[in-house]
């Protein structure tokens, strides 16, 4: 029997053998030299491995001999290569010209000892610009791609080049762009990138926006694009998607609640909906999306604390007033919940029946008032209702810990613990409490060292330590 005659699953099993055998096998790093010579100039120059070849690289070069068999085999190569196509900003000018290009090559390097060569010019967006000529003319390399990322891309002609191949992808799926994205392309082009009812091609499953802080150049020239927002058109549909995942803080033109209602619109499947590291979008814009997709959503998350971290939620206000703790707890797929919200009340928990596993966190910045009493009798209320969440879930074999964000601590209800900095409340019992505190592993920024920012040191008082110093005022809620 010859190889070509095998199951397509036992053929692509044993060429992803030996294709991960050729990629340990082969070169796995690039050379650069230690100086770049000025002209006139004949500085001693002396090789430096300059860093790891990327994965996409790495992945090219093992499917090198592989691609020249036949036809069939040339065809998993390419599936195998651009499945997940990776394009990132340049970084650094240098390029040796007399380092070849051929990797396999560099064993001939290694033997020269005085190496020459200057620092070759290059495009910076030389490999954007390859992408998108090679998929604008192979349609079958293009019909490969099922994951397309971009990073540090953020200039107008860049978004050019970014939606041209993103309109050749007909088979894509997962989707990561800056949000300048959503700034200048057109309602088209969004057409295009969402591949919603159209034959042959493939709806986007997943999609990210990601946003940073521009230089002053290109803030400036986003700033002063005019395109209309594309989410108005009612062409754009987002009915397909199944995770939106918004990243980033940004000051220019970023993604906001107006956004989110314009997405509300279509986005009536999302499973996944992760809203984290931004400011720029409040409990209203997170709700909208919220309410669309109700009957799916599994995965939330939004946590806007950015580098202020945990003492500035900014959760926003709803201006309606509307108590969403009841609604929240009433999703019916709602699995893995991280939220931040402007309050909560015990209703958040209330419900025994919902789907949460794993770990539960809600940050809050007041309580609800729709509940009567004072607000320690609240946070007991809520702590007790977590509790018996918890326990609720536990027989019946279901893993559900919490965490809650309020008043600048942390409340661990299963274990009856509050942690945070008691420095002043110690300080106003003239010592007398806390009587018996531990040291914490928490701190302001959730679990330590997440931001590699200096926490200070936090304590854990049992929860009832921590109502009493409320009750005697060395505590304010
Ligand atoms: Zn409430």
């Amino acid at each position: 029997m010859h190889i070509s005659d095998l199951p397509q699953e036992i053929l692509s099993d044993i060429l992803l053998k030996a294709t991960k055998a050729n990629e340990a096998e082969g070169e796995s790093y690039t050379y650069g030299l230690t100086q770049a010579p000025l002209p006139l100039q004949k500085p001693k120059l002396s090789k430096y491995v300059r860093g790891p070849l990327t994965g996409e690289s790495l992945r090219w070069d093992a499917t090198n001999s592989i691609r020249q068999v036949s036809t069939q085999w040339h065809d998993w190569a390419l599936g195998y290569n651009l499945e997940h196509v990776l394009e990132r900003t340049w970084r650094g000018s240098e390029r040796w010209a007399e380092l070849t290009v051929r990797r396999r090559k560099y064993s001939i390097y290694e033997l020269i000892d005085n190496p020459s060569g200057y620092a070759v010019y290059r495009d910076p967006y030389g490999s954007l610009k390859s992408t998108d000529r090679l998929f604008a003319s192979l349609p079958s390399a293009a019909g490969h791609v099922r994951r397309l990322w971009f990073n540090g891309l953020y200039a107008a002609e860049t978004d050019k080049l970014i939606l041209s191949i993103i309109a050749n992808c007909t088979k894509l799926q997962y989707l990561s762009v800056p949000w300048t994205i959503l700034r200048r392309a057109t309602a088209q082009d969004w057409v295009d990138l969402l591949n919603v009812g159209i034959a042959g091609r493939t709806p986007l499953h997943s999609l990210e926006l990601n946003a940073v802080c521009l230089p002053r150049d290109q803030a400036a020239a986003l700033e002063s694009d005019t395109t209309i927002n594309p989410l108005k058109d009612p062409r754009v549909d987002l009915s397909s998607l199944k995770r939106l995942k918004i990243f980033g803080n940004t000051l220019h033109k970023p993604v906001c609640d107006t956004d989110l209602k314009l997405m509300a619109r279509t986005a009536t499947n999302l499973e996944c909906l992760d809203i984290t590291n931004l400011s720029t979008i409040t409990v209203a814009g997170m709700l909208a999306l919220v309410k669309a997709s109700r009957k799916t959503l599994q995965v939330l998350e939004h946590s806007p604390r950015s580098d202020d971290g945990f003492y500035h939620p900014h959760p926003g206000r709803l201006e309606t007033g509307e108590h969403i703790c009841e609604f929240l707890a009433s999703l019916p797929q709602m699995r893995d919940l991280s939220i931040s919200v402007p309050s909560m009340c015990a209703d958040l928990f209330a419900n025994h029946e919902v789907k949460w596993a794993g770990e539960l966190q809600v940050r809050a910045t007041d309580l609800c008032a729709c509940a009567t009493g004072s607000k320690p009798e609240k946070l007991q209320a809520i702590l007790a209702a977590l509790r018996d969440l918890i326990a609720a879930k536990r027989r019946i074999h279901h893993e559900l810990s919490a965490q809650l964000f309020f008043a600048g601590c942390i409340f661990e209800p299963e274990k009856r613990l509050a942690h945070g900095d008691f420095a002043l409340a110690e300080l106003g019992s003239g010592g007398r409490w806390p009587r018996d505190a531990q040291s914490s592993t928490l701190g302001p920024y959730g679990q330590s060292g997440t931001y590699g920012k200096d926490e200070g040191l936090w304590d854990a008082v049992g929860e009832g330590e921590f109502l009493e110093a409320v009750g005697r005022g060395w505590i304010v809620l």
